[in-house]
């Protein structure tokens, strides 16, 4: 069980090295975070005092809950409110305490958090209006400030992890809850870490079945892969250092089993393990760009690489931000190696997404305070906000969850204008449906497109990596109704109706 001693020893860490996982990043000159631990540790005696006598229905003390909130957090690197919010977050719902009381003693900072957490708590639907009403709160308070989702993320690790002690019923709804909600929010944040964990805490109880299947199938495969991995990591380090490349890290990486899971759900694989190449793939950490294209050729030079199979997510990275070189070899005795490479800055960006940008001064958008009401997002995270304009129009529940399954739960796609610049939607989008990502303006006078440098038809399908032109007729008078049949994106709908109702 965690102690009030780890949560300070892992920020006093911090306040020394700016940042808990130092060995991992020698070369950078990180964002200053000064924790004050009298403060904190003044935080947790009041949450403390306001749950005594309060236990777990786990039957721990009630504060190991909120502790362990706040440690997640720490660990993340979040600034000193979030994680004094961290240690307080149940205090208005569960116990005596006020609001009021909280703001007088840690500041309006802080008693925001707690209030946008507690607002999140607050849910009066049941079913289906219970989960929409779910998200919507949830993309309300992201967009206000996306500090406060962080922190119900390390809530929710906490009580997943904890979920054996409740009625099996409600183990049900939590778990389930967490991989429709939780998890793809996790994802689109690139927080990668919590993601992972999300889904194979929440794993067993969903589906229990193949769960124990899975288990049970991959565990000795996996025993067996390490053990050629390590022969793998032994001849690469050698070559590496030969060619006087500064290795940070180098390890095996197993995969997650509920990604695994649903990557074997997927026709292309048919449960099949054997089309299975990344079950542990080799993970090396590296301090600069030139030193992960340099190890990538090292890597070819020894090994042939599969065709098709080198991704390069530094040049063009995915729409959450995830950067990384990929490649995929064939190794000796014909076994074949996934290979991920990248900077210690990518490392921590693919693992704590937007809670990354608390720790660089480096990190291009890093959220600006803008008052302590919250932080602006940055500028890859807009669609939060347009998620949010956009919600407010739609009242009806079942319209709502339709669309978000298509904006945002829905596989993305991430298509590129002429000028190379990375726009992401929807599978299955429509040239109308980039052309409004683009500008409303380009929309409405859009008269045909090109894809790839061929003509395509405005309901034409795009694929990822598509490059697609828009061409423009400036005497166009508006967007055509009939395109209500096939563009995807709420924002095409909402505008074609809105301008076409001339
Ligand atoms: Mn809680």
């Amino acid at each position: 069980m965690s102690t009030l001693e780890d949560l300070l020893k892992i920020l006093e860490q911090q306040n020394r090295s700016g940042n808990g996982r130092i060995s991992l990043l020698p070369n950078f000159r990180r964002h200053k975070i000064a924790y004050d631990l009298d403060l904190i540790h003044l935080a947790y005696d009041y949450a403390q005092q306001a749950h005594e006598g309060q236990l777990r229905r786990s039957g721990e003390p009630y504060i190991n809950h909120p502790l362990g909130t706040a440690i997640t957090l720490a660990k993340m690197g979040m600034d000193q409110e979030t994680i004094i919010a961290g240690l307080l977050h149940d205090i208005p719902e569960d116990t005596n305490y006020s609001l009021v009381d909280v703001e007088k003693n840690f500041g309006s900072e802080v008693a925001n958090l707690v209030t946008g957490i507690t607002k999140l708590g607050v849910i009066k639907y049941r079913g289906m209006e219970r989960y929409a009403e779910n998200l919507r709160n949830m993309f309300i308070s992201m967009a206000q400030d996306i500090r406060i989702i962080l922190i119900k993320m390390a809530d929710r690790l906490y009580n997943l992890k904890t979920l054996s002690a409740l009625p099996a019923e409600k183990q049900k709804r939590i778990a389930q809850e967490s991989l429709e909600i939780y998890a793809p929010i996790a994802n689109r944040l690139g927080m990668g870490q919590i993601k992972g964990e999300l889904e194979d805490l929440a794993f067993p109880y969903v589906y229990p079945k193949d769960y124990d299947w899975i288990k049970k199938e991959i565990m000795p495969k996996i025993a067996k892969e390490k053990e050629h991995i390590e022969r793998v990591i032994k001849i690469i380090r050698k070559e590496l250092t030969e060619e006087k490349i500064k290795i940070i890290s180098l390890h095996g990486r197993q995969k997650r089993l509920y990604s695994l899971y649903q990557k074997l759900k997927k026709p292309a694989y048919d449960g099949d393990l054997t089309k299975i190449h990344d079950l542990v793939a080799l993970r090396i950490i590296v301090p600069t760009v030139a030193d992960c294209y340099h190890a990538l050729g090292v890597i070819h030079r020894h090994w042939k690489p599969l065709p098709g199979r080198i991704k390069d997510y530094i040049a063009q990275p995915k729409p959450n931000g995830y950067q990384s070189l990929h490649t995929t070899v064939f190794c000796d005795e014909g076994k074949i190696v996934e290979f991920q490479i990248r900077t210690a800055q990518m490392h921590q960006q693919a693992e704590y997404g937007i809670a990354a940008h608390w720790h660089y001064k480096e990190m291009a958008g890093r959220p600006k305070k803008i008052s302590d009401k919250g932080y602006t997002l940055p500028k890859k995270f807009a669609w939060i906000q347009e998620l949010v304009n956009w919600q407010k129009k739609i009242h009806d529940h079942q319209q709502y969850l339709k669309s978000l399954t298509i904006d945002f739960f829905r596989n993305r796609i991430f298509v590129f204008t002429p000028k190379g610049d990375v726009i992401d939607l929807p599978e299955d989008a429509t040239p109308v449906d980039f052309a409004y990502h683009v500008h409303s303006w380009i929309g409405d006078h859009c008269a045909g497109a090109k894809i790839n440098g061929q003509m395509s038809r405005l309901d034409g399908t795009l694929k990822n990596g598509d490059v697609v032109e828009i061409i423009t007729d400036k005497n166009r008078k508006g967007p055509s109704r009939d395109w209500l049949n096939f563009v995807k994106t709420s924002a095409a709908k909402a505008r074609i109706k809105t301008a076409s109702i001339k």
